[in-house]
């Protein structure tokens, strides 16, 4: 299209003004000519109409067609000698003739009529879009003997013109109605051009903003930016700038603005157009984040367990005490890193039960709150650390804001765990209980107890133990606990009383211990009274052993337990004594016989000196009460000896007996330890 343009030009300079299509190559201009500024060619002019692409014609001052070139037949599907001495208005397009009777008598006054876009009529009749130059003939005297039109097949421009017509018009329909907002201003930085998303953004309308400079939409400081940013575009640089506008009540919107100049087809500088977005949105969630951050780091230092915060990226950013304390990093450490980069596990590390599942790299992406229960984090110095973890996200939008990770060191978990289990192995122990109970596998060990004052064995103590099925004897620690929870216990004191009294119908002393939860039984007073008297068992031969915890529990009952039985005739010993509390409060308040001096403060009387103090204490306000003492766990002779100085009245422990078979005990009390 620019060679035809120019095309164009150079014949309308050629002829500029006029033309001689007769005579000499070379014929002189005539002054005539020469007046009106009329010059002709220095070249052949049949020459240059018959080379010439576009289409000549030449009539005479009647409208006569005259010359035909080439390029008119080509345009307009008449031969030359079709349409030679015919009127011009056979290529006039119908309805258009006044539009030639206007224009023909002006140019044969000598008016050069240069571009003029109308159409002309083909020989099957279509028309076409021409541009047309029209000019006068000049003879060689300079008289107008005529005029000529160049026409140019303008059709192909029309249409790429109109194309153009509408994809600016697209392209504007789309800046229109962008999301963002399109700024556009001059050379003289005046807004020329704003689309409808920009005018809300400050609150103006689209008139109200054309024509207006920088700062009517920029703070101080954002004009002074903009107007350096637009020294920088002019040379071709694009920008990124964060600004405020001002809205037109004066509010600022925080922004960000893509910049560039804006340059026409020959490079020359028109302007610059920039892409704005309202941030405000951004920069509030950024706010409430920090604000997030804030509360969480708040709760973070108070909480037992580990906690992260992660931003948007993944990236750490906030690490309480316990975390620090448990990875063994330091926050600086820590901040900026993905979970993966700084306490990840490599896929191969370690034994496969402390390999780090692929959940850590999910965390980040994930838009719902999530649980790792089996992960592993390695510490600062290379150790595993196994933690259950949870993570949620923070905000309601995905990822938008972050996440929180709270961890637990599994150790703890397990330490639960095995809580658990026990409880479990307590459960267990009900079943063996209740069998051991129904198929008489229950067995009573006696402990002498001696007195230190003649050396002979005044008494038994008598223990439980549950012979299991294989015939292995399971000490009282193990089984106890289960049947005090699940309520065997009553049951299996009253089995024991049961033995004790026949041992004492036997004649024996004994000692028997009654749980907490048997002083607890307010029937267990009567059921006592009368199995001694079934048995025929003197009643004096039979000790309780109650602790002060137990006591304790049910001080009521116990106190009328206590009152009705030593009533009958039956003893009282405090067991376990000096290990609970209000001891004395208990001294005062029951019937008690005897103190049964824990072996907390025999097992290291010969080395200990206040184990001495506190066991002579004991053995002086046993005897202000009238009562005597049993030194509990004697294992050595120099510990007998003390207890004697001391003046222990009796004494129990594996030096003097362990628990063995009871003397003249029925069948069902153990013959072993
Ligand atoms: P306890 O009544 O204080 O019984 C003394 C415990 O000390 C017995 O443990 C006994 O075997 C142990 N012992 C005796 N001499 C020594 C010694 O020189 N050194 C050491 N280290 N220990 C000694 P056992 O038989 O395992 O009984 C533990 C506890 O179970 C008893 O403490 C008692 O509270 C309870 N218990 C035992 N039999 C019965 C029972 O028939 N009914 C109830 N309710 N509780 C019982
Ligand atoms: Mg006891
Ligand atoms: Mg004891």
């Amino acid at each position: 299209m620019a060679t035809r343009a120019g095309k164009e030009a150079r014949i309308s300079s050629i002829n500029r003004g006029g033309a001689s299509l007769r005579g000499p190559p070379h014929a002189p201009a005539t002054e005539a000519a020469a007046e009106r500024g009329l010059r002709p060619a220095p070249w052949s002019d049949a020459q240059i109409v018959e080379s010439a692409i576009d289409a000549i014609v030449a009539t005479d001052p009647s409208g006569r067609i005259k010359r035909w070139n080439q390029g008119a037949e080509a345009l307009y599907g008449y031969s030359a000698k079709e349409v030679l001495e015919k009127p011009v208005s056979l290529i006039l397009p119908r309805g258009r003739p006044s539009e030639h009777e206007q224009l023909f008598p002006r140019v044969l006054a000598g008016e050069r009529i240069e571009h003029y876009r109308t159409q002309r009529r083909r020989k099957d009749a279509s028309t076409v879009d021409v541009s047309l130059t029209m000019f006068p003939l000049l003879d060689a005297a300079g008289q107008i003997v005529g005029a000529a039109s160049i026409a140019r097949d303008i059709s192909a421009h029309l249409v790429a013109e109109r194309e153009l017509r509408a994809s600016e018009g697209r392209y504007r329909q789309l800046l229109d109605a962008a999301y963002e907002g399109v700024w556009r201003i001059d050379t003289e930085l005046v807004t020329d051009y704003a689309n409808q998303s920009m005018a809300e953004m400050l609150g103006y309308s689209v008139e109200e903003m054309l024509g207006r400079g920088l700062s009517d939409f920029l703070d101080e400081e954002g004009t002074r930016k903009a107007q350096a940013s637009t020294l920088r575009q002019r040379e071709g640089a694009k920008e990124r700038l964060e600004v405020y506008f001002l809205r037109k009540d004066r509010t600022r919107v925080p922004a960000l603005i893509s910049v560039s100049g804006i340059f026409d087809e020959a490079g020359q500088y028109v302007g610059n157009l920039a892409m704005c977005t309202d941030v405000s949105e951004q920069r509030e969630a950024e706010a409430r984040h920090r604000e997030t951050e804030a509360f969480l780091e708040s709760v973070a230092a108070s909480m037992d367990e580990g906690l992260l915060t992660l931003d948007g990226t993944g990236r750490i950013t906030v690490v309480n005490d316990q975390a620090r304390r448990l990875l063994g990093y330091e926050e600086h450490e820590l901040v900026n890193r993905t979970l993966c980069e700084s306490v990840g596990r490599e896929p191969g590390d370690g034994p496969p039960s402390q390999r780090a599942g692929s959940g850590l790299a999910s965390i980040s992406s994930s838009s719902s709150p999530m649980r790792l229960d089996d992960e592993v984090f390695t510490c600062r110095d290379g150790s595993c650390l196994p933690v259950a973890l949870s993570a949620a996200p923070l905000g309601e939008r995905a990822g938008a804001l972050g996440h929180v990770v709270v961890f637990r060191v599994l150790t703890e978990r397990h330490a639960a765990e095995e809580s658990a289990q026990r409880e479990l192995e307590e459960m267990g122990w009900i079943g063996h209980l209740r069998d051991a109970i129904d198929e008489e596998r229950l067995v009573l060990a006696a402990q002498p107890i001696v007195s230190l004052l003649t050396g002979e064995v005044t008494r038994q103590e008598l223990l439980v133990r549950l012979r299991d099925r294989a015939g292995r004897l399971v000490m009282p620690g193990e089984f106890l606990p289960a049947a005090e929870r699940f309520g065997l216990i009553r049951e299996l004191d009253r089995w024991v009383l049961g033995q004790a009294v026949r041992l004492a119908a036997e004649n024996q002393i004994v000692n028997v211990n009654l749980s907490a939860h048997s002083l607890g039984d307010p029937h267990l007073a009567d059921a006592a009274e009368r199995m001694l008297r079934e048995a025929g068992a003197e009643p004096w031969r039979i000790t309780f052993e109650i602790t002060e915890t137990a006591v304790a529990e049910h001080l009521e009952r116990a106190c009328k337990f206590a009152t009705q039985m030593s009533e009958l005739g039956c003893q009282f010993a405090l067991d376990d004594f000096g290990t609970g509390y209000g001891a004395f409060t208990y001294l005062k308040l029951l019937p008690i016989n005897y103190l049964k001096i824990d072996r907390e403060f025999v097992h290291d009387l010969p080395e200990n000196p206040a184990s001495r103090h506190l066991v002579q204490a004991m053995v002086s306000l046993a005897r202000c009460f009238g009562q005597q003492t049993i030194a509990e766990g004697v294992e050595d002779a120099g510990t007998l000896e003390i207890l004697r100085e001391l003046g222990v009245d009796h004494a129990q422990g594996y030096y003097i007996a362990p628990p063995g078979g009871a003397a003249r005990a029925s069948g069902s009390i153990s013959g072993t330890h």
